[in-house]
């Protein structure tokens, strides 16, 4: 009989050594199909965070004077890593963060392009002249890597929501300290571990896991910083960007959404049904631009609602290396609460329960694919973020009606809309307040294309020729020739 694939303890990863925390100190790593601890992962002393940013000014030192050609080499070679590595690395995330197998050999593929993505844009970084007042004037803008960046990481994409900002500074020649997932550290560190087996010198990118706190409110103050990438929630989010402002420094902030969904009478709803449980449900719908808040005009309504429910009563949770799974456990015990939690307070505020409703079982993190229908606005559900496996569908009479409730939340991450009409899509993108927008499929996250909100979502741009920007500072030279 084959072997059960085991999971591999985690250290951090300081000045291009991989070691345990200096007080020894860790946390335990448990496989949420089955609620069992599996591994450890460090938890870094502030001792450790110190000895990181020393080592990232040196690596930066370094690493900047590296040619685009030579970044670009890199970031090459740990795509090319990742891909040749992508089954162990795959299979580390399903046993510390539970998705399907699929669904992670995915995202490692993603992972991938988006470094060979930036090391193209290494080449494409571009300073410009502006006229001198006179003949003897040379006016040079320079763009230059911003130097040290502070990076944190969630762990519901423990490997594509590092990459980005990884690939993202070393192609601009920055160096970082990363704080990974500590839910999810293993797949995190192995992308890392490309990097440096890619050829990234000593120190360009170190990477610690501990208290998160702990680490932000050292890091983010810290002089030696210059750069804050934060992915996560809404408030955590706003913490961060206050404590970054009070310090001057440059911040991005990818946060939280609650995503409206427009499905307009001109379209099939059962087609769009099916193609929207199929997304709804991926990665138990712990992802920030998950679709949530469904909105079907008309009489499209009941026709959609009710291919969603036989769409969603047709999934197998299970655990992600079971190939007979069809969608995976929650990532931990809080997304479980919070699931009940949210369906004890729809039940009650007198929303639909259509299918599902409870966790399964008591080992591992399951939850019932649930929906909702008729759900009121005061519901918990239509007012925080579910980041889990439930979908609330409302219908709309009027468009009007139907933007207002897609602006109703602070969000402005992603929106969907199915329509056949050219003229409709254009009114929804006037209308509707999200920073990206996908009609009739789900095409947000690609690395050539840009990914970020407004709103209370935040602000800065991880994909697309925007990716590089946030690690670049502007610099100005202006020079007389004396004659
Ligand atoms: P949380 O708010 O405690 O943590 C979210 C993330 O932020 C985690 O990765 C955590 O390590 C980090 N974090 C928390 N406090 C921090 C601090 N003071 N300094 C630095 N990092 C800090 O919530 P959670 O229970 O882990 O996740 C639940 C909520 O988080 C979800 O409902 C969702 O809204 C949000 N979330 C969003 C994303 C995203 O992709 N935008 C990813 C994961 C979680």
């Amino acid at each position: 009989m084959a072997e059960a694939p085991s999971y591999r303890s985690v250290q951090l990863l300081i000045d291009g050594v991989w070691a345990d925390a200096t007080e020894g100190r860790t946390l335990p790593v448990v496989n949420p199909a089955t609620g069992q601890p599996i591994g450890t992962v460090a938890h870094a002393a502030i001792a450790d965070l110190d000895r990181a940013l020393t080592a990232a000014e040196k690596g930066l030192a370094e690493w900047r004077r590296v040619p685009p050609l030579g970044r670009a080499r890199v970031l090459n070679g740990a795509a090319r890593l990742l891909r040749e590595r992508a089954e162990d690395i795959a299979t580390q995330m399903v046993l510390e963060q539970g998705k399907m197998i699929g669904e992670a050999r995915g995202e490692v593929e993603r992972a991938a392009e988006a470094c060979d993505w930036m090391a193209g844009e290494t080449q494409r970084i571009y300073g410009r002249t502006i006229a001198g007042r006179a003949p003897n004037i040379t006016n040079l803008v320079l763009r230059e890597p911003v130097g040290v960046v502070a990076a944190f990481t969630p762990w519901n994409f423990p490997v594509n929501q590092i990459v980005r900002k990884v690939a993202g500074a070393l192609a601009a020649g920055c160096a970082l300290v990363v704080k990974g997932p500590e839910e999810a550290p293993g797949s995190c560190a192995e992308l890392v571990r490309a990097f440096v087996d890619a050829g990234a010198p000593a120190g360009s990118v170190n990477l610690v896991y501990g208290t998160p706190s702990e680490i932000s409110e050292y890091l983010v103050p810290h002089p030696i910083v210059r750069k804050i990438s934060f992915t996560g929630s809404t408030i955590v989010g706003k913490h961060l960007a206050s404590l970054a402002g009070k310090n001057m420094k440059l911040t991005t902030m990818e946060l939280g959404g609650h995503a409206p969904v427009l499905v307009f009478d001109d379209t099939d709803p059962v087609a769009a049904a099916r193609a929207l449980a199929g997304n709804k449900f991926r990665n138990a719908g712990q992802s920030c631009i998950n679709p949530t808040r469904f909105l079907i005009e008309g009489d499209s309504f009941e026709p959609f609602a009710e291919a969603f429910v036989e769409a969603a009563s047709a999934l197998r949770p299970g655990a992600g290396l079971d190939p007979a799974t069809t969608t995976g456990p929650l990532a931990n015990i809080r997304r479980v609460e919070a699931m009940e939690r949210f369906t004890a307070d729809a039940l009650a505020k007198g929303a639909t329960l259509r299918t599902g409703g409870r966790r399964i079982g008591n080992q591992g993190f399951f939850f019932e694919p649930t929906v909702f229908t008729d759900v009121p606005l005061d519901a918990q559900l239509m007012n925080e973020e579910p980041f889990g496996p439930i979908a609330m569908i409302n219908r709309f009479d009027s468009r009007e009606a139907a933007y207002r409730e897609a602006n109703r939340l602070p969000y402005g991450l992603s929106a969907y809309a199915f329509t056949t009409s050219s003229q409709t899509a254009r009114e929804v993108m006037e209308k509707v307040e999200s920073a990206m927008i996908s009609f009739n499929h789900f095409g947000l996250g690609h690395p050539e294309t840009p990914f970020g909100g407004m709103k209370d979502s935040g602000y800065g741009f991880e994909g697309g020729s925007e990716a590089i920007e946030p690690y670049l500072q502007t610099r100005f030279m202006t020079m007389a020739d004396l004659i």
